[in-house]
C-alpha cells in the first residue's frame, strides 16, 4: 500500500482557489495515534472559516474536521481502536480532506455496522454539535420551545429530527420555501424563510407573544439581533456560528435590557476535548441514527479533486442537508 496520500492544503488564506490538491506522506502512528484510511470525508462551514482566515491557523496547513475510514494501525497507548475498525471522527486538528491520515486516536469512534461511511463522515461534526446544543449547553425539556436558523442545513436538519425525538418545538428559518419545506418535512413544528418575511415578529406570533425558551443561532451579524428579541424573559442565547459574518461590538447592557437575557458562544471542540465525554456523546448520536429517530440526508457529494467548487456551493447557500468530498 502507497505511503503517499492525496490531501488538501492552504499556503496562504482566502477564497476557494487556495484549496490545492497536493500527495502527502502519511507515516505511521505514534503514541495515543492512529492511522486511518479515509473512504469519504465530511464538509463543514468552519472549513470555510479556516480557509477565509476568520478563524486563523499557522500555514502551510491541512483542511478538513470530519471522515470516516478504516483503522490502518494504532499506537501505543490507544485501546479503544485496532486494526480494521470501522470509524468515523470529527477532530482537531484540521487534515481530514485526504485518502489517509495519522492523527490523534482520542475523539475517533467506533462507527456501528448500521451506519455506512458516507453516513459517517457526513455526521460526526454536525451530529455531535446537536448533541452538545440540546443537552449540555442548557437545560431543555419536551415542551420546550427553541428557535433554530439555518434549519434547512447540514446542522439543521439534523437538529430537526433531534427536537422532534425529544418533543421539543423547533421554529425554523431558512432561506426558501423550498428549504423551509425540507425543514418542516424533518420535523421542524413551523419554519420562517426569513429572506422574505419579518421573522423575529413571526416567532412572536407563533409564540402567543411570549417568545421563545433558547434561540440556537449560527447565523451570526444578520439575526443576532433579532435572535434576542425572540427570546422570552430570560432565554437563553446559544450563537455557535457566523455564516453571515461575525457579531462584533456587542453592548452586554442589551441582555438586561430585553430581560435578563443568557448568552453563550460555545464551540464543539471543547465539549469533546475529553475523550470519555467525547465517546458517550457519540453513543447517544450513533443510537438516534441506528434507531431511525435522525435521518443523515446526504445532498451533494463532491469528489475530492473538486473541493473549492464544494465551498463555493457551500458558501453560495446552494446546499441543503449534509455535504461529502469522495475518494477514488
Ligand atoms: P449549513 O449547511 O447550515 O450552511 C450554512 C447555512 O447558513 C446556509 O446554507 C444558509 O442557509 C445559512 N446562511 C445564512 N446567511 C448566510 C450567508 N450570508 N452566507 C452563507 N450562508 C448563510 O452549514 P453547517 O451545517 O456546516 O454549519 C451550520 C452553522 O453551524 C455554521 O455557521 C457553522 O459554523 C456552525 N457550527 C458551529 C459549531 C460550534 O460548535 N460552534 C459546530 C458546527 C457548526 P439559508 O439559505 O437557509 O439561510
Amino acid at each position: 500500500m502507497s505511503d503517499m496520500a492525496k490531501t488538501v492544503i492552504i499556503e496562504e488564506h482566502g477564497g476557494p482557489e487556495t484549496l490545492k490538491l497536493v500527495e502527502r506522506e502519511v507515516g505511521e502512528p505514534g503514541p495515543g495515534e492512529v492511522r486511518i484510511r479515509h473512504a469519504a470525508c465530511g464538509l463543514n462551514f468552519i472549513d470555510c472559516y479556516q480557509r477565509s482566515g476568520l478563524y486563523p491557523m499557522t500555514l502551510p496547513h491541512a483542511l478538513g474536521m470530519e471522515a470516516a475510514g478504516t483503522i490502518e494501525a494504532v499506537g501505543e497507548g490507544v485501546v479503544h481502536l485496532a486494526p480494521g475498525d470501522r470509524a468515523a471522527y470529527s477532530s482537531a486538528p484540521p487534515g481530514a480532506y485526504c485518502e489517509a491520515r495519522v492523527m490523534p486516536a482520542a475523539q475517533v469512534c467506533k462507527l456501528p455496522d448500521a451506519i455506512s461511511f458516507e453516513e459517517g463522515a457526513a455526521m460526526m461534526l454536525k451530529g455531535l454539535t446537536v448533541q452538545y446544543l440540546f443537552h449540555r449547553t442548557t437545560p431543555l425539556k419536551a415542551g420546550d420551545t427553541v428557535l433554530f436558523h439555518a434549519a434547512a442545513g447540514g446542522v439543521g436538519l439534523i437538529a430537526c429530527q433531534w427536537a422532534k425525538s425529544e418533543g421539543i418545538r423547533l421554529i425554523g428559518t431558512a432561506g426558501s420555501d423550498a428549504k423551509c419545506a425540507l425543514a418542516l418535512e424533518h420535523g421542524a413544528d413551523a419554519c420562517i424563510n426569513y429572506a422574505t418575511e419579518d421573522w423575529a415578529a413571526k416567532v412572536r406570533e407563533l409564540t402567543d407573544g411570549k417568545g421563545v425558551d433558547v434561540v440556537m443561532d449560527s447565523v451570526g451579524k444578520d439575526t443576532f439581533m433579532g435572535s434576542l428579541d425572540s427570546l422570552k424573559p430570560l432565554g437563553m442565547m446559544i450563537s455557535f456560528g457566523n455564516a453571515s459574518g461575525p457579531v462584533d461590538n456587542f453592548n452586554l447592557g442589551i441582555l438586561g435590557q430585553k430581560g435578563s437575557l443568557k448568552l453563550t458562544r460555545p464551540t464543539l471542540f471543547t465539549h469533546i476535548a475529553d475523550h470519555s465525554a467525547c465517546q458517550e456523546m457519540a453513543g447517544m448520536l450513533f443510537g438516534k441514527v441506528v434507531a431511525g429517530d435522525v435521518k443523515i440526508r446526504i445532498d451533494q457529494r463532491f469528489p475530492l479533486e473538486d473541493v473549492a467548487e464544494a465551498h463555493r456551493t457551500l458558501e453560495a447557500r446552494r446546499t441543503t442537508g449534509q455535504t461529502i468530498l469522495t475518494l477514488g
